[in-house]
């Protein structure tokens, strides 16, 4: 990565008008990813001294600033809090603490990375993101559209409703990338379950938690049939990780052992 022109802005509205005069602007967050990146950026934007790493709890939802680091969320007692702590869970796998004390939840989401063990847990809960320009998004949404950003992320904003929640990734090592992860919920009676990691980005998979909606019995039986469906409906693919019929297998013994936990 190349940075012809650094600046460490000392407002959103600052930042964002350098966005806006500059097609070659660039955010910098942790700046762990990019700079892995052969990018040569014009004018580099560093959000680092605009306070915007908080976490509190606000009006019902737990705000997580975007420049929080994945090691200040893995350690949230707050965050911890939602749906047995399957965003601390996912945060917690990702590489090392080096790392961690470094990428940002805003980084993460951001990028939309197909590899992302962040994004398909913040997926079950109902997130919805803060922007400067748009305000708010829910993360689903945001996940569907394949427009680039030219916005500057503020917040990640969860809901804080009582739940269960299961998460898991599978990597061939501690510090590689998954070969897939998913995440499972259950709040107020409904259902949510995200796949990632496909190598695609993370996706809800609808028919199966629509099905799981209509079960009579939340048994064994009713988490099969919900996984046999997960993996019909969804889209896997094949990378130097796993192919994509190893990926469906995996996303279908994930899906039934989500649902057991949070059905149970
Ligand atoms: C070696 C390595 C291994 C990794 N392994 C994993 C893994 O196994 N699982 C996993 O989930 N993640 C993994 N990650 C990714 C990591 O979790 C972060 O997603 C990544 O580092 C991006 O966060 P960052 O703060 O470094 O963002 P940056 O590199 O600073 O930025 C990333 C992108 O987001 C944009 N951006 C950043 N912040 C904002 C904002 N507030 N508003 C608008 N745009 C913004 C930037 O312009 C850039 O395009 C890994 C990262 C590294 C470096």
């Amino acid at each position: 990565m190349k940075i012809n022109n650094y600046v460490k802005v000392s407002s959103v509205k600052e930042a964002y008008s350098i966005l806006e005069g500059s097609s070659k602007a660039t955010i910098i967050a942790g700046g762990a990813w990019l700079r892995l990146t052969p990018a040569e950026i014009d004018e580099a934007v560093d959000l680092s001294g605009l306070g915007l790493d908080s976490i509190d709890v606000n009006d019902g939802f737990v705000e997580i600033g975007s420049m929080a680091t994945l090691r200040q969320v893995e350690k949230s007692d707050i965050v911890k809090s939602l749906c047995n702590g399957i965003v601390c869970d996912a945060a917690e796998k990702i590489m090392g603490v080096t790392v961690r004390n470094i990428a940002t939840i805003g980084g993460t989401i951001s990028g939309k990375y197909g590899f992302s063990d962040l994004i398909t847990p913040l997926m079950v809960l109902d997130t919805e993101l803060e922007f400067h320009e748009r305000g708010r998004v829910s993360l689903v949404e945001f996940m569907d559209e394949t427009a680039k950003i030219r916005d500057i992320l503020l917040k990640i904003r969860i809901p804080m409703k009582e739940g269960r929640g299961w998460f898991e990734t599978i990597k061939i090592t501690a510090i590689d990338f998954p070969i897939l992860n998913a995440a499972v919920t259950r709040i107020d009676g409904k259902t949510k379950i995200a796949v990632g990691s496909r190598p695609y980005k993370a996706v809800l998979a609808e028919m199966a938690m629509a099905y799981v909606d209509t079960c009579g019995k939340h048994d064994a039986d009713c988490a099969e049939r919900a996984a046999m469906t997960a993996i019909a409906e969804i889209k896997f693919g094949s990378n130097s990780r796993g192919s994509a019929n190893y990926r469906k297998q995996l996303c279908e013994a994930l899906v039934k052992r989500g649902l057991r936990e949070v059905m149970s």
